[in-house]
Formats: C-alpha cells, sequence, structure tokens
C-alpha cells in the first residue's frame, strides 16, 4: 500500500513524499480513509506508530474546506503534555505547507496573550492541552460551538494526569454533530467509559506495539545496588554513548542527577515536569542540535518525544507503570534506526519487572556488571564526618566512608579532570565532537564519588566499550 491508496489530496501526498514517507504505517493505513469518510474513530496505538499523522493528514485534507471565524476554532486536538502539542503542531506545519490552515497553539507556560490573539483572528485548528483550555474557555476566549472535528490523543495519560473530568466538560460544548477521534494505547474503564459516552458508532482500530514490534531496539536490565546506580550509569555512558535519555521516576531525582552529570563533566541537561516552558524547550533543543548529548528526564515531560539519532535509553528508575517502560525505549530506535536501552534493577523493583516483562511479553535480557548489584559495605559512622558535603543527607556517611575505604580503579583516579559543560566555550566543541562516546573525553572523579551511590567494582564488560551504540 502507498499514500496514494488512503484518498488523500494531491497535495498532501506531495508534502508526505516531501518528508521522505512513501508507505503508510498500520495505523495510517487504517485510519486514513474512515476519518476522511468523517467516522468517529478509536485508534489503539502508542507514540512510535506513526499515529500522529493518522489523524494530522485526513484533518488538513477535511480543513482544506471552509473558514475560520474569530474565537471559534474548526477543530481541536487535545494532548496531555506542552512537548506533545508541540509536536503535533509541527506536524500539522510539515504536512500542511502547501495548505493554508491557520493553527493555534494552547499550552500552559506560555503567555496568553499571543494564544489570544491567534484566537481572535480565527484558526482552523487549536491544539491544546486540557488545563490551558479551559482556563480561555473559562475567560470567555473561546467560543467550541464550531468545532466539527475533535481529537482525544493520548487518553490514557490523560486519565493518569487527572483530566478526564475536564475532557468531559469540553465534549459537552463541543456541537453533539461531530467528529471525535480517541488515541490511547490502552483501555482502562475510564476510558471506555468516555468513549462510550462520546463517541458514535466508532471504528476500532488496534495496532501493535512499537516496543513488542520493534526489533531494533535492544534492551537488557541491569542488577544494581541502589547505592551503586550512580557511578554505574557514569561508566556505562563513559563506555561509549552516543546520546542518551535517561528516566528517572521522581522530578528531584532528574535534577540531582544531572547535576551530578554536569559535575561529573558529561554535557547533560533536564526536563520535567516542573520546569516552565521555555526553559523544557530550549533544553530540548539543546539535545536535538547537539550541545548536550543526555538528557535526563521525567515519564511526564518526556512522553511521545520525538527526537531522532537517539542511541540509548536508561530507565536509572525502573518505571512503576510498564507502559512506561514502552514510551521511554519507544525514544531510541525511531524511524529504522537501532538503539538500546537499559534498566537498572534493584532489591524493590520485583514487582515492576514482572509487570513490565508480562506486557512486553519477553523476559529482558540481564547484563552482568560484576559488583554493581552488591550492598555498599556500611562502615560504623566516624563521630565526625570526614568531608562536610554541602546538602549531604546524614545516611549518605555510610556510603563516603565505604567509598574511601574500597579502592576506586587506577585509571579513573588518575585521569585528568573533564571540563564542566558550562565552561567550554561553544566554538571548542565542534559538533562531531560533542557527538563523540564520552570514554573517549577525559573524566572527572571527584565529582562522582560525590553521592549516595557507587558503581560496580568490576572490569568493564565487553558488551559496554565495544561497538557500544556506535552503531
Ligand atoms: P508518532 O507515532 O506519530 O509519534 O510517529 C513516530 C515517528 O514515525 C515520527 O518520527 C514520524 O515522523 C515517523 N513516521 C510517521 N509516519 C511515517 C511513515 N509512514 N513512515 C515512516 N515513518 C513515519
Amino acid at each position: 500500500m502507498i499514500f496514494a491508496d488512503l484518498g488523500l489530496s494531491e497535495k498532501l501526498i506531495q508534502a508526505v513524499t516531501d518528508s521522505g514517507y512513501t508507505t503508510p504505517t498500520p495505523i495510517q493505513a487504517q485510519a486514513i480513509p474512515p476519518v476522511l469518510m468523517m467516522r468517529d474513530l478509536i485508534g489503539i496505538a502508542q507514540t512510535g506508530t506513526g499515529k500522529t499523522a493518522s489523524f494530522v493528514l485526513p484533518m488538513i485534507d477535511i480543513l482544506a474546506e471552509g473558514r475560520s471565524r474569530a474565537r471559534m476554532p474548526r477543530s481541536l486536538i487535545l494532548e496531555p503534555t506542552r512537548e506533545l502539542a508541540a509536536q503535533v503542531a509541527e506536524n500539522f506545519e510539515k504536512y500542511g505547507k502547501y495548505h493554508k490552515l491557520s493553527m493555534a497553539l494552547l499550552i500552559g507556560g506560555v503567555s496568553m496573550g499571543d494564544q489570544i490573539k491567534a484566537l481572535e483572528k480565527g484558526v482552523d485548528v487549536l491544539i491544546a492541552t486540557p488545563g490551558r483550555l479551559m482556563d480561555l474557555y473559562d475567560r470567555g476566549n473561546i467560543l467550541l460551538t464550531g468545532c466539527g472535528l475533535l481529537v482525544i490523543d493520548e487518553a490514557d495519560r490523560m486519565l493518569d494526569m487527572g483530566f478526564i473530568p475536564d475532557i468531559e466538560t469540553i465534549c459537552t460544548r463541543l456541537p453533539a454533530t461531530r467528529q471525535t477521534l480517541l488515541f490511547s494505547a490502552t483501555m482502562p474503564p475510564p476510558i471506555k467509559k468516555l468513549s462510550d459516552k462520546f463517541l458514535t458508532n466508532p471504528k476500532y482500530i488496534e495496532v501493535a506495539r512499537p516496543a513488542s514490534a520493534n526489533a531494533s531496539i535492544e534492551q537488557g536490565k541491569v542488577r544494581v545496588s541502589s547505592r551503586r546506580k550512580r557511578d554505574t550509569l557514569f561508566q556505562m555512558l563513559d563506555a561509549g554513548v552516543q546520546t542518551a535519555i535517561i528516566f528517572c521516576n521522581r522530578k528531584t531525582t532528574v535534577r540531582d542527577l544531572n547535576k551530578a552529570l554536569r559535575q561529573g563533566g558529561f554535557d547533560s541537561g533536564e526536563i520535567h515536569g516542573d520546569m516552565e516552558q521555555r526553559d523544557r524547550i530550549a533544553e530540548l533543543d539543546k539535545f536535538k542540535d547537539g550541545t548536550i548529548n543526555i538528557l535526563v528526564a521525567s515519564d511526564v515531560a518526556a512522553r511521545g518525544l520525538d527526537i531522532k539519532g537517539v542511541s540509548h535509553v536508561f530507565n536509572y528508575d525502573a518505571p512503576w507503570h510498564p507502559d512506561d517502560y514502552v514510551h521511554r525505549i519507544g525514544r531510541t530506535g525511531r524511524a529504522g534506526a537501532s538503539g538500546k536501552a537499559f534498566t537498572f534493577i534493584t532489591d524493590e523493583d520485583a514487582e515492576a519487572l514482572a509487570n513490565i516483562e508480562k506486557l512486553i511479553g519477553t523476559t529482558i535480557p540481564e547484563i552482568v556488571l560484576e559488583g554493581a548489584a552488591e550492598p555498599v559495605r556500611e562502615e560504623r559512622p566516624r563521630e565526625k564526618p570526614v568531608r562536610a558535603r554541602k546538602g549531604a543527607k546524614t545516611d549518605d556517611r555510610g556510603a563516603d566512608d565505604a567509598r574511601k575505604s574500597e579502592p576506586r580503579k587506577p585509571e579513573a583516579r588518575t585521569a585528568e579532570p573533564r571540563k564542566k559543560a558550562e565552561d567550554r566555550p561553544r566554538a571548542e566543541k565542534p559538533r562531531d565532537e560533542r557527538r563523540k562516546p564520552a570514554a573517549s573525553r577525559p573524566r572527572r572523579d571527584d565529582a562522582r564519588n560525590d553521592g549516595p551511590d557507587d558503581g560496580w567494582n568490576g572490569p568493564m564488560p565487553d558488551f559496554l566499550s565495544v561497538g557500544f551504540g556506535t552503531e
């Protein structure tokens, strides 16, 4: 099957061809024809399956006829996060380049003024997160009575984030005779209830999870004691990682880990839900243009991010929800490239791991790093801390002491300190060099020791040092 078989306009097929795509993905092949026929649709599909284009493409053709009116958007796409909303907007720009459709993006964290101005002019497509949409609706800046097409994307994530009541309210403000498309990775009961209530005779499409289908992602689990996580990660990164997204379960861990990485001389950045939108975009842009090659992330901020060329994903914390595992590892191995995904497993993660392996239907191969899973030896606390460390918790002291008693690898001790990323002028770092595996750069060890954990003691395993992330 080719795109021309789906009933899309020539202008649209030209834009798709310009993007380099020739064959529709399964969700596109199945969803585009019924959407063009104005059917309601439930799409069970994850990000990474090409689902965005499966609704953006037919929407562009549907909206090609007709005119927008002030404050009355003609269509509405609801997204759970700002990043996903921005990504959908990019898709509209890419595929709609031969059309004259107007679009507004309503997301939190950016000034309302410009968004209100765009709405005043009238928009064909409104892409919004529920919170900001409700804000502007309640202020009288939006009328939804002219909105004949609604997309609820990532419905299960909307549920996790508590957006379902907002979505129900929004649905009741739209005309009853509208077209509604709902996409979700899973169909928990509240989403089923939502679709029963607000969709009419929907076409039901389910496509394979990309992770289970995506053989280009090599997965591994690494048993590690929680206090050795940080150094284990540093050493794995040093073994030749080009670009990595590192997922943590908590925002505080994201912040702390990024700080430690930067102190350790890595070119890293962070993205999590507590950051201002402009800072999130700035960090993403730095990662995309190669200014940084490591991005520490939380699930909410990173869900569905489409960044090409991410060679590695690390689950610094095993995700609590097995679906998140699929989303996280799907950040690598995109668009046919290969990628590697490593998950740290501590004793507390047994249940999470069992759920993940049940969901993906396979046992993740174990990668044994000698010593990584051994508990850090506790010593009797000294009367006075040997090293006063700003912000150190009392129970970290045992680990610091233990580290002092465990000799580290000699080559690591004598290595030249890395320059901190922020001290290094951009001009000094040509793109190629910035992308070079960290193993080829000098390392600074003092910063690495300044944490509550320690790495493995054994020699560097072959799988890490040979061909790791270089294909
Ligand atoms: P999505 O599931 O919408 O997040 O899309 C995942 C990735 O697949 C994005 O990088 C898209 O640009 C890409 N993509 C979308 N449609 C196609 C296609 N027909 N062929 C190849 N890649 C595609």
